[in-house]
This record gives structure tokens, sequence and C-alpha cells, in this order.
């Protein structure tokens, strides 16, 4: 192990949300180089008599078969299955550790990770290390449904921050985990695959969801370990895609902060601001811009 490892091992909380749910969080880290490590964020895995399921394998090299050999030394998992949610590569960077099972993934993400394998491996991909590349060996699209036993699991594709961007769905519990598809304060924009109207309506198709419990990859982990987010995260998230619409075309837009925007989401405690999102923010602003 090096000592690369050994660092990442202490960066890693573990949260018991379910006995059949486990939360890996690699922290909030406001100085760290990485925007990734600053936002701050984890992952998650179900887990039910020797197997499970990991949802994504975290954002630095390592951390994945940390949480591999985890949940082996105190679940005696000895049979896992991954899911990529989608390519960004603080969801994928240590697929590798899964290279002997079943990775589960949208085919873009497959397509996607293969097409930018060269630039992932070499470590010139923003400012992520070079790792390598594994992607999905069994690909869908639209919706998948999987069982842990007699725990039904539910991947559904959304069309929200990326394409083939997938959600996991534990209906018996109205459990969902959202990776990327939700996120406080605020998400990220990408309007190239699908315009801001197709999201909307997406995330309304989500919000018509029988769902409890939100767990997203990037909030805080006090969020976590409170039980999750109500749907009044989906509302906030709609909120503020809403918003920045509406003011767009305004003068002051170019200065307008993500709290002003998110006031009123802010004040009712649904969600809670992250100075770390303000850079998420000002990049949003020039993503909607450039598609309106
Ligand atoms: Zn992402």
């Amino acid at each position: 192990m090096t000592q690369e490892v050994i660092n990442m091992e202490h960066k890693i909380e573990v949260v018991e949300i379910r006995d059949y749910l486990t939360c890996f969080y690699w922290g909030r880290h406001p100085e760290d180089p990485m925007l990734d490590m600053r936002l701050g964020g984890g992952t998650y895995a179900l887990h039910k008599n020797g197997r499970a399921i990991v949802i994504d394998s975290m954002t630095r090299p390592g951390q994945g078969t940390w949480v591999r050999e985890y949940l082996e030394r105190t679940h005696q998992i000895t049979h896992f299955t991954l899911v990529s949610s989608h390519w960004h590569v603080d969801h994928i960077i240590d697929n590798h550790a899964y290279a002997d099972s079943v990775i589960i993934g949208h085919k873009h993400t497959r397509d996607m990770m293969l097409k930018k394998k060269a630039v992932f491996e070499a470590g010139e991909y923003s400012d992520y290390d070079a790792f390598k590349v594994e992607p999905p060996n069994l690909v869908f699209e639209g919706r998948l449904d999987l069982w842990l036993g007699d725990l039904k699991v539910e991947l559904h594709e959304y069309k929200v921050h990326e394409a083939g961007h997938l959600g996991v769905l534990l209906p018996d519990e109205k459990i969902f985990i959202a990776n990327d598809i939700l996120e406080d304060p605020l998400w990220f924009f990408d309007f190239g695959f699908a315009s801001a109207e197709t999201q909307l309506n997406e995330l309304e198709r989500l919000k018509n969801q029988e769902i409890d419990f939100i767990f997203p990859c990037h909030c805080s982990i006090d969020k976590i370990k409170k039980g999750g987010f109500s749907k009044k995260l989906i509302e906030a998230n709609i909120n503020y895609l809403k918003k920045m619409m509406a003011h767009a075309a305004d003068p002051d837009f170019d200065t307008m902060t993500g709290k002003t925007i998110l006031q009123d989401e802010l004040d009712s405690g649904v969600i809670e601001w992250w100075e770390p999102y303000t850079e998420v923010h000002e990049f949003n602003k020039k993503e909607l811009l450039r598609h309106v």
C-alpha cells in the first residue's frame, strides 16, 4: 500500500445509513487544489449476504480499493457489482479496483471513457490524477432493474447534468441515490447534450417518483448522517435553474451570487451554502449564457 493510499484512508469517513446501505465520504477540504475535494462528496454501497453493489468508485486513485477492502473486511463481501453513474472522473477514477467484476453503466459512459482513455491515463484531464481506465462491461440505456437478494435496485437514466446519467432507486424504502443529478446547494450545468427545458422536465419527472429519502454525491456529511434529503432538494435544484433562466437577461446577472439566487431555499434550510460552490455557480452562469 502506498503512502498516497494511506493518506486517502484518513480522508474517507464511513456512515451506516441502513444495515444494507453505507456511505463513503471523501470530505470537504476548502484548501485542496482539486475542485471535487473542495466541493466534497462521497459514494454509496448496497450490501447483503456477502454481495455488494457499489455505486461509483470515488475521486482519487486508491479510494475505490479502500471501499472494496472495507466491505470485504467488515461485511464479508465476496461478490461485487459496480455501477458507474456517469463518466465524470470523480465517479469512475478507481473502477480498476473492480476490474474482475460486472461494471454496469450507460452506453454513453462506456463510450466516453474509451474516447478519453489516453488523456485520463496520461493524467492530462483537468486537475485529476492519472488513472487506469476500466469502462462498464455491461451497458444499457433507459432503465435496468437488479436484485440484491430480495432488495430491488432500479437504475434510471435522467437527462440531467450529463448524458447517460444514472440514479439509483430503492423502491421498497423509497430511497433515491442521486449521484450528480441533484446537489446541495446547487448543481453543475451542462446544456450541450440536452436543453435547459429538457433537463427541467427530467427533474419534474424525477419529482413524480415515489421518493422519501435522497442521497446525493455532493453534499455535507451532516445531511447524510441526518438521513438524507426530502423531495424538497429536487424542488430547490429545479428552482435554481428556473431562477437562473429568469435572470439570465438581467443587466446584473454577471454579479448575481448563488446565495442571492437561492436565498429562499437557503432560508428554508433545505440546502446550505458551501463557499466552494461559488466557482460552480460562476461556471453555470457562463454555461447558461452559451445556450440561451
Ligand atoms: Zn458529474
